[in-house]
């Protein structure tokens, strides 16, 4: 019989709300192994936005300043019309968001943020290739069982395992999510490549709005070397099994062509580019049962528009590792509690306007979402 390890908490994921989560048990004392399906991770093609609540977390476990040097600080983001060009809405950012809101707004490449994050971990407790596969609620702890054959008992389980979490379908029962019967296309574009186009660099975030479809774009890099766009566009259903697939520069001129010229310009300068489905699920009314809890994707996955769900992941790791730390590991039940009062009606807010994909078609103050503060919010 396999050697079964005792150990205090389990986070199942190493994503960037498990990564998160690592980080932040960690520095408080906790002693926390990390649970990663994958045998390392790769630099994947994507951009993501950082927001200022969630640069709050990233000050507290020290990465702060290297994400900030690597990422790019766009002066706004700014919501226009895709064939027109008018401006619809726009949010101040940079030195304001600064000053407003606590920290800095950035984007940058989604790899680079994660690799960030994992550096940051003690590797003598971040196991990679280990896929939950089994697991048992016992007095005395939750048995867990890994494909690769390995077992343990751990005294707390945080499942940080995204939108098809295992400890989700243990407490709510298998569900696939829903297809939101909307795509996403994402490419990185050269900077060189783009200027062969007509177009320069703009420290800035646009998106672009047509009819049904959007098209957004900012840059990875501190230097403007690297550029990302990711679209919306409604399809009729998603056939592949695959998580993303192969698209062209074809098929983004055929979807796109004849939108105002910026837009144009990075459908030229694309080379490669992939598509993605997006995947919904409603608010769930269980957040966590007995030494079971979740965070992030698996708790309340949501379409990207608000760029805010690894920034929701990211709050609620801090959020639940300062409730454990306020109730100690014995008490979970009440940090489980806490967590879950002090987080749902925003994880839930921000969830819906997600879904709904509402967010900056019209002028809006985003001081609720970017002036929160997970590291210092009242644990009610
Ligand atoms: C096109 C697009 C753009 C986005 N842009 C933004 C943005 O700009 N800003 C933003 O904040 N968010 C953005 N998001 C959302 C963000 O990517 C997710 O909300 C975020 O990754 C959720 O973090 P998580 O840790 O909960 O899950 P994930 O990051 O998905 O991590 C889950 C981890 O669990 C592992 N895992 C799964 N099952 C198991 C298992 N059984 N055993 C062990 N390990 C397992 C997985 O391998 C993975 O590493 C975007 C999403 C998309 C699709």
């Amino acid at each position: 019989m396999d050697k079964i390890e005792r150990i205090e908490i389990a986070v199942i994921g190493a994503g960037l709300g498990g990564a998160a989560a690592a980080a932040l048990l960690d520095d408080a004392g906790f002693v926390a192994h990390t649970f990663e399906q994958a045998p390392g991770f790769d630099r994947l093609g994507a951009g993501i936005h950082i927001g200022p609540n969630v640069m709050k977390v990233f000050r507290q476990i020290g990465l702060e300043d290297e994400l900030a040097r690597i990422g790019s600080h766009p002066s706004h983001w700014f919501s226009r019309d895709g064939t027109t060009g008018e401006y619809l809405s726009e949010i101040p950012l940079g030195d304001y968001a600064l000053k407003e809101y606590g920290a800095p707004y950035i984007t940058i490449h989604r790899g680079d943020m994660h690799a960030t994050q994992i550096a940051r971990l003690d590797k003598s407790r971040l196991h990679f290739g280990f896929r939950l596969s089994d697991i048992v609620e016992q007095d005395d702890g939750v048995l867990l069982t890994f494909e690769n054959g390995r077992k343990v008992l751990a005294g707390l389980v945080i499942g940080a395992d995204g939108i098809n979490s295992v400890i989700r379908e243990k407490l709510l029962g298998a569900e696939r999510p829903r297809f939101s019967g909307w795509i996403g296309h994402r490419a990185l574009v050269d900077m060189n490549k783009l200027r062969s186009t007509g177009l320069d660099y703009e420290r800035c975030v646009k998106w672009w709005w047509e009819q049904s479809r959007h098209i957004m774009a900012y840059a990875t890099k501190s230097d403007g070397s690297e550029y990302y766009y990711v679209t919306g566009v409604p399809v009729d259903s998603w056939e592949h099994s695959e998580s993303f697939v192969d698209s062209s520069r074809e098929e983004m001129d055929a979807i796109f062509g004849g939108s105002h010229p910026m837009v144009q310009g990075l459908i030229d300068a694309t080379e490669s580019v992939t598509k993605w489905p997006f995947w919904n699920r409603d608010p769930m009314g269980l957040w966590s049962r007995g030494r079971l809890v979740m965070l992030g994707d698996a708790c309340h996955p949501m379409r990207p528009h608000m760029a805010q769900g690894a920034g929701m992941a990211i709050e609620d790791a801090a959020v639940l590792t300062r409730c454990l730390t306020m109730t100690g590991v014995q008490d979970y039940a009440t940090a489980f509690q806490l967590y879950e009062n002090t987080r749902r009606a925003r994880a839930t807010k921000v969830q819906t306007i997600s879904n709904a994909n509402t967010w900056l078609k019209d002028p809006e103050d985003p001081a609720w979402v970017y002036a929160y503060d997970p590291m210092n919010v009242e644990l009610n």
